[in-house]
């Protein structure tokens, strides 16, 4: 057992009671980490992950149930993502637990899934391609030492173990290795206004023959609109979705909105957990109150955290921004494609929560260049998911999972190349990558062909 002292910023002495070493550490097991290491286990590597909690998927699975990103928005979709992220929604086709959403919302054509199955989905695809994983396991230190980076890792079991790896991949949506490494970001709210957090609550035994006959969604937006204005409900906004689930009955309801709080800081993240409960039992006494169908409808379900969209983004070799997205740049190093409009959660001038969209022109998508992936001058680390390098307004439109596992897809090949060829981060034959990407199915360029969707098929696009 060795006494460490944890420099930066930490200083703190503790104890090691374990060590471990690896080739490749994912950081996070979100859907861009969780992509990240199956993409980065070949066999020729020693993968491991570390997550927080006890299960993988990250916000995919600890709240939604729905992948954008993986179609453009518009009535005519075009599927642009391909390549290891269709195996998981291949996965759960195969046990039926997908159907795709219809472009209802300004994200576009959603494919909505059964949480708790991703949950084993990603377990079974992490087990399979033989990666060690740790879960119940937070970074919370780094130690650099030169090409070799050491991970301090707490588990409330254990305590503190430590984990040396060759290479990483800060898939922790906070990007938390890059700040415990000192690695240069931007925090939400620095620049412009940080995007919002909401709970996210489930309804069981809803009606919905009974909702459709009252006319639907319209009546829903029609009566939040009325308990928001009248205070009938204290409602915090007059709009929201609420979508039929996999699971029988039941409905998913994005509508609360927390402002105001950070979530990096303890008592800020409390504050908002705490607000985001109180709001969605607000919005159960509405439903059952004034909503037809949902009378006998109660909540099963609030997301096993408050959903934070934005923390940290790394400033990287590349950072994408509104003008790349609004004018659908082409890159020659990207190595994926995003469609998605920016939606932006925020308060508005008046005090008010509002959600702000502006579309991507004609339908069309911007390329996501390799340098987003990589933080500044970075030999050995990448970036995946939502701490990506990107400025506030790209990254609210480059931030559905279908992205986020492209990131992941991404930055998991570029890290067994890196091995391979013992080249840098930043230096990664890019060109070499790309053939690898399409090789598995990634998409790097705007297909011509309208995807042909139905709602019992998946891959039906032929
Ligand atoms: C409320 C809300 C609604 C959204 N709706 C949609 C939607 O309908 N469809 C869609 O496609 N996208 C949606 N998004 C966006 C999308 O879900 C996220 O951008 C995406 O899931 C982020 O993936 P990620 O892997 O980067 O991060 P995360 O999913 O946050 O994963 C990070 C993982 O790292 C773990 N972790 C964090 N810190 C540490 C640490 N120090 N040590 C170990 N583990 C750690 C976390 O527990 C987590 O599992 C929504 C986001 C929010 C918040």
């Amino acid at each position: 057992m060795r006494t460490l002292e944890i420099k930066n910023k930490m200083n703190f002495k503790t104890s090691i009671q374990k060590s471990y070493k690896t080739d490749i550490l994912v950081i996070g097991s979100g859907s861009a980490g969780a992509m990240a290491a199956i993409a980065a286990s070949q066999g020729k590597y020693k993968v491991t992950i570390v997550e927080r909690y006890g299960f993988a998927g990250g916000t995919s699975t600890q709240m939604l149930d729905t992948f954008y990103g993986f179609f453009t928005p518009s009535d005519t979709p075009k599927k642009i993502v391909g390549g290891l992220p269709d195996l998981v929604v291949n996965e759960l086709n195969k046990s039926g637990n997908i159907f795709l959403r219809p472009n209802t919302y300004g994200a576009g054509t959603g494919v909505n899934y059964n949480p708790e199955k991703l949950k084993e989905v990603w377990d079974n695809l992490l087990v399979k391609n033989d990666i060690q994983i740790f879960y119940h396991s937070t970074l919370v230190g780094v130690e650099n030492k030169g090409e070799i980076s050491t991970c301090i890792m707490f588990h409330k079991g254990l305590g503190f173990f430590e984990i040396t790896a060759k290479r990483i991949i800060d898939a922790s949506g906070d990007a938390d290795y890059c700040h415990w490494a000192d690695i240069p970001y931007e925090k939400a709210g620095e620049k412009e206004p940080a995007q919002s957090m909401t709970t996210i609550f489930r309804m069981a035994n809803v009606n919905l023959t009974e909702f459709e006959a009252a006319g639907g969604k319209k009546i829903l937006k029609q009566k939040m609109g009325d308990a928001y204005i009248s205070g009938k409900h204290p409602l915090p906004r007059k709009e929201g979705s609420a979508h039929e689930m996999c699971q029988p009955k039941c409905i998913s309801t994005v509508a609360v909105k927390v402002v105001d709080f950070d979530p990096l800081d303890p008592e800020g993240i409390t504050k908002a957990e705490i607000e985001g409960r109180r709001q969605s039992f607000i919005f159960e006494d509405f439903f059952r109150a004034e909503i037809p169908g949902y009378q006998d409808s109660k909540i099963i379900g609030l997301s096993n955290q408050i959903g934070v969209r934005e923390t940290r983004r790394v400033y990287g070799e590349y950072r994408l921004t509104k003008e790349d997205c609004m004018t659908a740049k082409q890159f020659k190093d990207q190595v994926f494609l995003c469609g998605a409009p920016i939606e932006d959660h925020r308060k508005s001038a008046d005090g008010k929560s509002e959600t702000f969209w502006q579309y991507v022109p004609d339908g069309g998508t911007y390329g996501v260049p390799y340098g987003t992936l990589v933080p500044k001058d970075s030999a050995t680390i990448w970036v995946a998911g939502r701490c990506f390098s990107a400025t506030h307004d790209a990254h609210a439109s480059c931030r559905s999972m279908a992205q986020t596992m492209s990131m992941g897809q991404t930055v998991g090949f570029a890290a067994v190349q890196s091995l391979d060829t013992d080249c840098e981060a930043n230096n990664v034959n890019v060109s070499k990558l790309q053939d690898t990407l399409i090789a598995q199915g990634a998409i790097l360029e705007q297909p011509d062909k309208v995807a042909n969707i139905s709602r019992d098929g998946w891959r039906n696009n032929k």
